[in-house]
């Protein structure tokens, strides 16, 4: 069952008009959710990226936290699986093609739920394969904008290489992956590109960030030069629906000794303990 506009509905009756400004322009924002046991994970922060989107393209958030909280709660009732993610999508609506704002049109909010696989202990004990691609997207990376041709374009050029993530680099410093954050390990110490324009700010960068300084892993952020990246004892990479995971092979070079390295596993540990300590909240 999907959400469309004020009504749950089987995902094959839902239907767009082809005026909506999300099909002709990309003009809209999304969010992605994951849900454990059954309870969005960090949902407040989701619901704080999802509102500082919709200021950056200067669009009204058609829902309170309190609506949004209910509405995503009966989307998570109404499929099955624990463990889901949801996808929340919002365009300025259905008008008469023209660039500028239309004026009172009434956005197109749009919801689904997935199931959730946790990436598995194989591929976490093999880590992942990655290249390096020119960071060619716009300047409001910061954005969860639907508009997302050049980080498709970035991600079938890593899936093109029989890799699974573009590590993208600008002006000489990486900035994130086409569809993940990226954080490189160098002699011990994590380091994390600092949040601004050029990245999108992860939920799962933050709560990295977080579990670091608790356990007090050596930690800079700040700008990480292409040539860091190319000589890190371990790179990870972190997504909502991937948690973290090692990348241990970067242009078919291996990454430090070509296996995860020892602070992946101790930030995947907090990790986990950290969701298992939420989800136990919740019961
Ligand atoms: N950067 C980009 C470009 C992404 O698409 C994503 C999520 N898919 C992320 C970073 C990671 O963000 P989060 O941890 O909130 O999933």
């Amino acid at each position: 069952m999907i959400y469309l506009n004020g009504r749950f509905m089987p995902l094959e009756e839902a239907t767009i008009p082809v005026l909506d400004r999300g099909f002709i322009f990309g003009d809209g924002i999304y969010e992605v959710i994951p849900v454990y046991s059954r309870r969005p994970f960090r949902l407040a922060e989701h619901l704080r990226r999802l509102q500082n989107s919709l200021d950056g393209i200067q669009l009204k958030n058609p829902h309170s936290d309190a609506e949004w909280g209910q509405l995503l709660q009966q989307l998570i009732d109404r499929n099955e699986g624990e463990d889901q993610y949801l996808y929340l999508h919002i365009t300025r609506g259905v008008a008469k093609r023209d660039h500028a704002f239309p004026k009172n049109v009434t956005p197109t909010v749009f919801m689904m739920s997935s199931p959730l696989t946790p990436p598995a202990a194989e591929l976490k004990a093999s880590g992942v394969t990655a290249i390096t691609a020119q960071d060619n997207r716009w300047l409001r990376c910061d954005i969860k904008a639907i508009s997302l041709l050049p980080n498709v374009l970035l991600r079938q050029q890593a899936v093109a290489a029989g890799t699974m993530e573009a590590v993208l680099v600008r002006d000489g410093f990486m900035t994130e992956g086409s569809a993940s954050n990226i954080f490189v390990v160098q002699n011990g110490t994590v380091l994390a590109p600092p949040k601004n324009n050029l990245m999108l700010p992860g939920i799962t960068y933050d709560l990295i960030l977080e579990l670091a300084a608790a356990d007090h892993i050596p930690l800079k952020v700040g700008p990480v030069p292409e040539a860091a990246l190319r000589s890190a004892n371990e790179i990870w990479l972190t997504s909502s629906t991937r948690e973290v995971l090692p990348i241990t092979v970067l242009d078919g070079q291996p990454v430090g000794n070509g296996q995860p390295g020892p602070l992946f596993k101790r930030m995947d540990a907090l990790y986990q303990s950290y969701k298992a300590t939420v989800m136990r909240k919740a019961d």
